[in-house]
């Protein structure tokens, strides 16, 4: 029996061409119906003999990711609720009423109460929980200064970055190439601003996932027989605001996130 945790780890077996050979519209559609277990995954005819024999069999699929982060966010809420908050709301520039301290993520108002519960008028995805967490605790303050960087010139970003670029660039990549309201979502849905790119890049859009804590997406179209390419950028003082692995964590929110939107508008 093969662990698949989401529809998006079938997606990316597939070729991504939209062929409907399979009888689906597109292939997260096919994706979604494997995971469904509505399809077999032999379905799709242009697999290799290795992949159908791995994942051919029965689905096991996993907790939910709410259930697995939810030992994480136990220890930061007890954390958070030991620490003066209002005194934290003026560290970050985040607003203090009520005995909560409210911040926004992607735009969106969330509030942390004195025990550390976090609360939200939008639903609040559990990848999202312990960044913000760990931003309370330990951000500095430090106003972002426009310079970008690369996850590699993070502290301890060199040993992550293998990772970084499996669960985050190359799956956003995967999805800007094939799912093209990917940039538009980013801006309407995420409060992105699309800005004039200071590397040359097709489309550079600035996402708040923090407010103190901004990233750079940034993608390259496919040109001249070349491949696209999806690079993430951090501003320079991003190791001041948020620890590499909540850094990591939120990046991989972000991702899943955007990966269950395009499976609602492509299944
Ligand atoms: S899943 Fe396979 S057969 Fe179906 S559309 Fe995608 S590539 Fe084509």
């Amino acid at each position: 029996m093969s662990h698949i945790e989401n529809p998006m780890e079938i997606f990316k077996l597939l070729n991504g061409s939209n062929c409907k050979e399979c009888g689906e519209k597109t292939c997260l559609a096919f994706a979604v119906a494997v995971f469904k277990e509505k399809r077999p995954i032999q379905a799709c005819p242009h697999l290799e003999k290795e992949v159908i024999d791995r994942y051919g069999g029965a689905i096991d699929k996993p907790n939910t990711v709410d259930e697995y982060k939810a030992e994480a966010i136990e220890e930061l809420k007890q954390k958070v609720s030991s620490i003066d908050l209002s005194e934290a709301a003026q560290r970050l520039g985040a607003r203090f009423a009520d005995n909560k301290l409210t911040l926004k993520i992607f735009g969106k108002e969330f509030s942390v109460d004195t025990e550390g519960n976090l609360s939200s008028e939008v639903h609040i995805n559990a990848y999202m929980v312990v960044p913000a967490l760990n931003y309370i605790l330990n951000g500095s303050g430090t106003s972002p200064r426009g310079d970008w960087i690369t996850f590699r010139e993070l502290n301890g970003g060199p040993s992550r970055y293998a990772h970084f670029e499996q669960r985050c660039e190359k799956p956003l990549k995967r999805l800007a190439d094939t799912y093209t309201d990917l940039f538009k979502d980013m801006l309407e849905i995420f409060d992105g601003k699309q800005i004039d790119s200071q590397i040359d890049s097709d489309v550079s859009i600035i996402l708040h996932p923090l407010p103190l804590f901004p990233i750079m997406v940034c993608y390259w179209k496919p040109e001249d027989g070349l491949e696209s390419s999806l690079h993430i950028y951090f501003d320079a003082t991003s190791d001041d605001n948020l620890d590499i692995e909540s850094n990591y964590t939120l990046n991989e929110g972000v991702v899943l996130m955007f990966e269950k939107i395009a499976l609602r508008h492509g299944a």
